[in-house]
């Protein structure tokens, strides 16, 4: 396992996207609306790992809501797994508690499940399946 992304909440995504670019002397390398996730979101690969900056696409998006409740900021930690079954099974084995949703599609094609902060110490925890 390995980190995938370090996921940032933003406000504004063409701004902030401006900002990055500058820092990282590049564009991103992705860039996608997420409907089922309620995001829109910006990759830049920059070495390992890489850096999302995710924006709401409405109020009731999760990524809005965290920026209402505790301004913008790191949102998620996000694992490379090879299964995202059999990573989910050990995380709740473990007492994670895996984030209720109803489709697991996540930025280009790949599979992704989130882990309860409450139950991983404060932090949001995403995996990623890539395959
Ligand atoms: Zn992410």
């Amino acid at each position: 396992m390995k980190i995938d992304h370090i996921g940032i909440a933003v406000s504004n995504l063409q701004a902030a996207v401006q900002k990055y670019q500058a820092l990282f002397q590049k564009a991103p390398d992705h860039i996608e609306q997420i409907d089922n996730q309620r995001v829109n979101i910006a990759m830049f690969r920059v070495g390992e790992p890489s850096v999302e900056l995710l924006e709401g696409t409405d109020d009731e998006s999760p990524i809005s809501q965290y920026i209402q409740k505790r301004g913008e900021g790191i949102h998620h930690i996000c694992f490379d797994v090879d299964d995202l079954d059999a990573a989910i099974a050990a995380a709740e084995q473990s007492g994670m508690e895996k984030i209720p949703q109803d489709d697991d599609r996540g930025a280009g094609g790949t599979r992704v499940a989130f882990l309860h902060p409450k139950t991983t110490g404060g932090v949001l925890i995403e995996l990623v399946q890539k395959s």
